[in-house]
């Protein structure tokens, strides 16, 4: 990018119009560019056709409208998932999904290049962390969603990185995609998945952020979640979740449980009773998700029958629960498996 533009994904409306006025065009600018990039897909400065040549001539001297570098996007053998890949300025990479539904799509998005955590089942744990993303480079993966015919309804923040550890970039990004001038998604439409962190809990209650949450629990007893989740060190999860419950008591948001099933390691009645314990105390989902099975991580999923055998406890226990299927494995843009760009 020429180092004097500045790129429109990385202002909101405010910062916008006042960059307008700065390179001496009106304000009302900068609500036709918000038009034509947000609602009507378009960032080739010449289509956008009710801004005279000259003051496109401006704006295309300061503003950059380049979404990534380089994009390699697959798609899944059931079309029911794209991975991208995206490349960034620096040459960092960071990888978004679009999951498909019948009626809308999912995307899957990242908040950090790689991820400093270090869960034990997921394989950006495995690649480490490189650096946070900007809220642009959130915002972009979008974009780059839009670009490719792919409307994104849904949001959900569980790909690369903790969200809650670049909690300021995360939610300037999210305050865009939900205004009603750019993507006007629904907030209730979006979810920020955790793998625990006390402090980002207290963020949301700082800054008054209501968001439906997901917290990966990985086993709901301490000791064994500290052997596949090093982040129960610092944030022990009885800590956390007293934390998480005032929150939740404040605001009546979608709260669910992602439970990771690791054959042998948090699998067993006790591991089960535990949690349908927790989700009982927080009124929370369960969504089990079954390993995604990667060279580089040292477990194996549960078999089928194990899974609905949970399942089917976990509902007698009269706690909604689901099962997240394994959409995109074959791409390996499932759960837990993003970040191979790193790897390959
Ligand atoms: S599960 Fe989430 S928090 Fe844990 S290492 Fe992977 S990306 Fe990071």
């Amino acid at each position: 990018m020429n180092k004097q533009k500045k790129s429109i994904f990385e202002m909101d409306i405010d910062e916008l119009k006042e960059y307008c006025v700065g390179l001496g065009l009106p304000k009302y600018i900068a609500d036709q560019v918000l038009d034509w990039v947000y609602k009507k897909h378009q960032l080739s400065i010449d289509k956008m056709k009710n801004i005279s040549k000259k003051n496109q001539a401006v704006l295309a001297e300061h503003i950059d409208f380049n979404i990534f570098k380089n994009v390699q996007s697959v798609t899944s053998e059931e079309e029911n998932a794209i991975k991208s890949s995206c490349v960034l300025e620096d040459g960092n990479f960071l990888e978004c999904v679009v999951l498909k539904e019948k009626n809308y799509n999912t995307l899957c998005i990242s908040s950090q290049c790689g991820c400093p955590v270090d869960c034990k089942f997921c394989l950006t744990g495995v690649v480490g962390f490189k650096r946070q993303l900007t809220a642009s480079e959130i915002v972009k993966q979008v974009v780059y969603a839009f670009s490719i015919n792919q409307p994104i309804t849904n949001i959900v923040f569980m790909g690369m990185g903790e969200p809650l550890l670049n909690a300021d970039q995360v939610f300037k990004a999210i305050d865009m995609l939900t205004h009603p001038k750019l993507y006007n998604i629904s907030k209730r439409n979006i979810t920020v998945s955790t793998s625990g962190f006390i402090k980002g809990i207290e963020y949301l209650k700082k800054h008054d952020r209501v968001v439906n949450l997901a917290f990966s629990v990985g086993s709901a007893d301490p000791i064994k979640r500290e052997r596949i989740m090093p982040v129960e060190k610092r944030n022990p999860i009885v800590d956390f979740v007293k934390v998480l419950k005032e929150y939740q008591s404040q605001h009546n948001r979608k709260l669910t449980l992602e439970y990771t099933l690791l054959e042998g390691v948090n699998d067993t009645d006790y591991d089960i009773k535990s949690l349908i314990n927790l989700a009982k105390y927080l009124n929370a989902k369960i969504n089990l998700i079954n390993l995604n099975p990667h060279k580089k991580i040292p477990y194996k999923p549960v078999s089928i029958d194990k899974i609905h055998a949970i399942q089917s406890v976990i509902k007698k226990q009269k706690c909604a629960v689901t099962i997240r299927y394994k959409k995109g494995q074959d791409i390996t843009a499932a759960c837990g498996q993003l970040g191979e760009s790193y790897l390959n």
